[in-house]
């Protein structure tokens, strides 16, 4: 094996087979077009490893709620199927693994945009497809929210007669794409009755598939907090109901679960304020889950990379919802100055912008009170600043568990 660090080499692009590329690099990239223009095949790892994976597989994506709704979907389908992989954009590449795999089992996919374009070049499209909702995202990378909606859709435009798109009935947009599916599709509610799929009578689930209607035993409580994450639980539940899962057993496993880390993660609770770790929330929509959340007053820590997208509503919510605002990254003087214009007359938080997450957090300790919640939900990504999410979401619970850290 020969390796090429620091740079690329236009003759590697000429003289290949294959080219695995990231899914981070964009499709236009003019060694791609090398590589396309000399024959070669251009997959990403999750292509690679569909090719070979002998089991099912269940794709969910959507803007946001893309790895908690993943996780839900296997822990529901753990209740009928003996082994389910859980993998993709949710930070596990399963193609190490792909030789474990067998026929019987299942595999939950977290698919995201830039994943879905490239797989959409190849024409595929997961036997059971989920979209969770669907608000700009990426736009910086996508160039237009129909160049975006377009990556989306082909979860499901390739799709074939007998395969399933389940889709989020309260979300306009996604209600429209099971015209885009050759499959049948299913729904999910949290607000509304749906002829076929899951939706919420009252406390209870009613599952509606073919001319089968049940309604579960027990109201549904999930553990998750937010209310956000109720159609979260109802797609996964979809899933089972497509996948012949007893609901109530389906149900029951989905409430139980506790949460993936860095999701409005409980990560201290000292002298009665309460830290949450939300680092995943890249997008305003998520902070305005999060912050809907609690009923508590709340000193927020956001800002970040700067993904050219408004941030007006993210704003107004924010002025109305924190009593403290610490902004941090490539975005804190322009959201500092819209939460400035948005601002009640009287009232309304204490805006500041810091250098660094160890002063955010210096900031917020100094500022809370007990009873208050000190939530890390940036609304933007991480990568101004951080590795990734996940890098920023560790150093704000060791900030807050460590207090020398500081
Ligand atoms: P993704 O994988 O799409 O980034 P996650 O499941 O990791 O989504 O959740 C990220 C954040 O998005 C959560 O912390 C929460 O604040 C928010 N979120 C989760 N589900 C939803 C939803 N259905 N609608 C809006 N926001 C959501």
């Amino acid at each position: 094996i020969t390796f090429r660090l620091g740079g690329h080499g236009d003759e590697d692009f000429r003289q290949t087979d294959l080219v695995v590329a990231s899914p981070a690099v964009p499709p236009d990239s003019p060694y791609l077009a090398l590589a396309r223009a000399a024959g070669a095949d251009i997959e990403t790892e999750v292509g690679v490893f569909l090719r070979h994976c002998s089991a099912p597989v269940v794709g969910v994506t959507g803007t946001n709620g893309k790895s908690t709704t993943a996780a839900l979907v296997a822990e529901v389908l753990r209740a009928r199927f003996g082994k389910v992989w859980l993998g993709g954009n949710i930070g596990r590449p399963l193609l190490g693994e792909v030789d474990s795999i067998d026929p019987q089992d299942r595999v939950v996919l977290e698919l995201s945009s830039f994943q879905l374009e490239y797989l959409g070049a190849a024409g595929y499209s997961p036997p059971i497809a989920v979209v969770t909702n669907l608000s700009p995202n990426h736009l910086d990378r996508h160039g237009s929210m129909a160049n975006y909606i377009a990556a989306k859709q082909h979860i499901l435009t390739h799709q074939g007669a007998t395969d399933v798109a389940i889709l989020n009935a309260d979300d306009p947009e996604v209600r429209r794409w099971s015209a885009r599916t050759p499959g049948t599709s299913l729904f999910f509610s949290a607000q509304q009755r749906v002829s076929a799929g899951c939706y919420l009578d009252g406390d209870r689930v009613v599952a509606i598939h073919g001319c089968v209607t049940r309604t579960s035993s027990k109201p549904l409580r999930p553990k998750l907090l937010g209310e956000h994450n109720v159609p979260n639980v109802l797609a996964a539940l979809t899933v089972g109901l497509a996948l012949g899962v007893e609901l109530d057993s389906g149900m029951e496993r989905a409430c139980r679960f506790q949460g993936l880390p860095h999701r409005l993660e409980l990560v201290s609770e000292v002298g009665g304020v309460r830290f949450y770790n939300d680092s995943v929330a890249t997008t305003p929509e998520s902070t305005l889950a999060a912050l809907s959340a609690f009923s508590e007053p709340i000193l927020l820590i956001a800002g970040g990379k700067d993904k050219g997208i408004d941030y007006t509503g993210f704003a107004r919510e924010v002025a109305r919802r924190t009593r403290t605002v610490v902004l941090l990254g490539a975005t804190a003087p322009k959201l500092a100055q819209l939460i400035g214009d948005h601002l009640p007359k009287v009232g309304g938080p204490a805006v500041h912008v810091v250098e660094s997450l160890a002063e955010a957090v210096a900031q917020v300790r100094g500022a809370a009170r007990p009873g208050d919640v000190v939530l890390l939900s940036p609304g933007c990504s991480s990568l101004d600043m951080f590795r990734n999410f996940e890098e920023r979401g560790d150093l704000f619970r060791k900030l807050v568990q460590e207090p020398t850290a500081n």
